[in-house]
């Protein structure tokens, strides 16, 4: 379970989302039509090591013989389509800012997102990390023999913490547009962090600044509690994992920044599926029922500061 001073490295809590989501985009760079491919997502998993690289070789290692949760049928298929979609999504949202004029681009929980060294960067572009430090040591050690396309700054918070005067200290200019991005994060925030966070990007974020972020909609408290006290008797990782979210929501974030002067639009990732050609996992049907479940709540945001 969480606690508010909760602290992991790569491959412990909160920080092996990083890696899951990362071998969801390995997998999916090797699917015939990815919607997205990301040659580093194979790199950290092989730097992992252990059931992170056995995995990407087809190994089923999650000790009760069913299956790594990623190679499976009913949840890991759908998953990988999901990180493939999202990629896509945000790769697009932080190009379209670098088009616009837009220099200063900031990863919130950048985990083992690649972009500064995936995308193409206009030149004097920054590309600011923020995440742990375990997690940024982690990620430097497994790219070391890569280099960024983008000036690349890390920085390493507590995104629960006062994290806006270290990103400043570390060079980023509130006079000057930036681009925002909260992939994967807010729902290991609490409702009250959630609130702070939105605060600093509102902060920070001067005309013309970009937001692209994925939210999910809370369920229902008893359904949730049911989930959270049934993965306590999990051994693998998609059901450990409801112990390490928050079932919060301190606002919607288009209500929170449309209210603050941001013109926000939300496309449901169901929705986003489609348009890149890809079915939903069907509602309704058992087998797929939980992956389905997660697609609906989940919501993907994009938002310009007037
Ligand atoms: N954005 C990356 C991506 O989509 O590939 C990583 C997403 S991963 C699911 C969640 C990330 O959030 C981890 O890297 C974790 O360390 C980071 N994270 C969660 N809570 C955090 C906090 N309070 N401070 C800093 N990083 C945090």
């Amino acid at each position: 379970m969480r606690s508010d001073n909760d602290s992991w490295d790569i491959t412990t809590s909160v920080g092996s989302t990083a890696l899951f989501v990362a071998a969801a985009r390995a997998l999916e760079a090797r699917t015939p039509d990815p919607l997205a491919v990301d040659p580093f997502a194979e790199v950290f998993c092989r730097a992992a090591g252990g059931p992170w690289a056995a995995l990407l070789d087809g190994a089923l290692l999650d000790g009760a013989g069913t299956g790594h949760p990623l190679l499976t049928d009913d949840f890991g298929s759908h998953f990988v389509t999901y990180q493939g979609a999202r990629t896509r999504y945000f790769d697009g949202c932080l190009q379209a800012a670098a088009l616009a004029g837009v220099g200063q681009v900031v990863l919130l929980a950048a985990g083992l997102d690649s972009r500064a060294y995936r995308l193409d960067w206009p030149a004097g572009t920054t590309v600011f990390e923020l995440d742990r430090a375990e997690v940024l040591d982690f990620k430097r050690a497994a790219l070391a023999a890569h280099l960024p396309r983008a000036e690349r700054c890390e920085v390493a918070v507590d995104l629960r913490r006062d994290w806006p005067d270290i990103l400043r200290n570390n060079g980023f200019r509130d006079s000057e547009p930036s681009a925002w991005l909260a992939e994967g994060l807010l729902i290991y925030l609490p409702a009250a962090a959630q609130a702070d966070l939105f605060s600093g990007i509102d902060e920070l974020a001067a005309p013309g600044s970009r937001l692209a972020l994925e939210e999910g909609r809370p369920m229902d408290s008893e359904a949730f509690a049911a989930k959270v006290a049934e993965s306590k008797l999990s051994t693998d990782m998609r059901g450990s994992w409801w112990q390490l979210v928050y079932n919060e929501q301190c606002a919607p974030a288009a209500q929170w920044f449309g209210d603050r002067g941001w013109a926000a639009t939300v496309t449901p990732l169901a929705d986003y599926l489609l348009s890149v050609g890809r079915r939903p996992p069907a509602q309704g049907r058992p087998d797929v029922r939980e992956v389905a479940t997660m697609v609906d709540r989940i919501t993907l945001v994009s938002a310009v500061k007037g």
